[in-house]
C-alpha cells in the first residue's frame, strides 16, 4: 500500500518536472509560467529602452519580458555599469533620451516639463540633434541595484531625469516582489505611467491610475498576472513580505 503511494508520488513528481523542462515556443519560459495570455500590443510612440540590471535576468517573476512583449517598440540592455555599451552608445545617438529614475534632480513630469524638454530640443544648434525622436529610458532592479547602476554610469547622470507625480508613483499593484517604500512601482507600471503621460498631449490632466490611456489594457493585464503570479505561492502572505530588499 505505502509502496504504492511512493511510486504514484514519484510518477507525479517527475511529471511535474517534466512539464517545467517544457519552455513555451513564443516566450520561451516554462509552460507553467507562460506569460503570452497576459501580453498585448501596443504601438508606442516613444521608444522604450529597459536597462536590465543582470540579478533581474534570471528572476522569473520580473515583469519586464511581459513589458517588452506588449511594447511595439522596446529593448533591453542587460549590465551593471552601462557606460561605453554599444548598444546604449546607440540609443544615444539615434534618440533624445529621459531618464526615468527619482534622483535628487528629477523633474516631476508636467506638462511645462514636455514643453521646456521640446524646447530645449529644438534649440539645440544642431540640426542632427534637434530631430531626434524622444526615447525613455528606464533602470529595472530593486533600488539598490537601480541606484548602482545609476551612480556607475556617467551617461545615465547626464541624461535629463525624470519622475512620475506622486498621484501615479504610488499606485503600484506590485505584490510579487518585495516592496515596502513609496514610489515602488513595479518596471511595468512606471513605463506604462510615464508613457501614457509623456504622450497624452491635451490629455494630460486625464491621465490617471486606472485610466492610462492606451496603455491601460497592459496595466489591467499585470493584475491579472500578478494573481495569477501569487497563484503559485497560497502559503505565503502579503504580511510576510520583508521590505528591506526593495
Ligand atoms: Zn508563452
Amino acid at each position: 500500500m505505502m509502496s504504492k503511494v511512493y511510486n504514484g508520488c514519484f510518477i507525479y513528481c517527475a511529471l511535474i518536472f517534466f512539464m517545467s523542462r517544457i519552455l513555451c515556443l513564443t516566450c520561451q519560459r516554462p509552460q507553467k509560467a507562460c506569460i503570452c495570455a497576459f501580453t498585448t500590443n501596443i504601438n508606442n510612440d516613444i521608444h522604450v529602452v529597459i536597462l536590465q540590471h543582470p540579478s533581474e535576468v534570471s528572476q522569473t517573476k520580473g515583469t519586464v519580458a511581459l513589458l517588452a512583449k506588449s511594447l511595439q517598440s522596446c529593448q533591453v540592455i542587460v549590465g551593471e555599469n552601462l557606460d561605453g555599451d554599444a548598444l546604449l552608445t546607440e540609443v544615444m545617438a539615434q534618440y533624445q533620451a529621459i531618464l526615468l529614475y527619482p534622483s535628487e534632480q528629477a523633474e516631476t513630469i508636467s506638462q511645462n516639463l514636455l514643453l521646456e524638454l521640446a524646447e530645449r530640443q529644438k534649440s539645440s544648434e544642431n540640426e542632427e540633434v534637434n530631430t531626434r525622436p524622444l526615447c525613455l529610458v528606464i533602470l529595472d532592479g530593486t533600488w539598490k541595484k537601480a541606484y548602482r547602476m545609476f551612480m556607475l554610469s556617467k551617461t545615465l547622470q547626464q541624461l535629463p531625469q525624470v519622475c512620475l507625480p506622486e498621484s501615479l508613483a504610488n499606485a503600484g499593484q506590485y505584490r510579487i516582489r518585495k516592496v515596502a517604500k513609496k514610489n515602488a512601482l513595479s518596471s511595468l507600471e512606471a513605463s506604462c505611467y510615464a508613457l501614457a503621460l509623456l504622450e497624452a498631449g491635451s490629455d494630460f490632466a486625464n491621465i490617471t491610475p486606472e485610466q492610462a490611456g492606451k496603455y491601460q489594457p497592459l496595466l489591467n493585464k499585470f493584475q491579472e498576472f500578478n494573481q495569477f503570479q501569487l497563484s503559485f505561492r497560497p502559503e505565503q502572505s502579503n504580511t510576510s513580505r520583508k521590505s528591506d530588499d526593495s
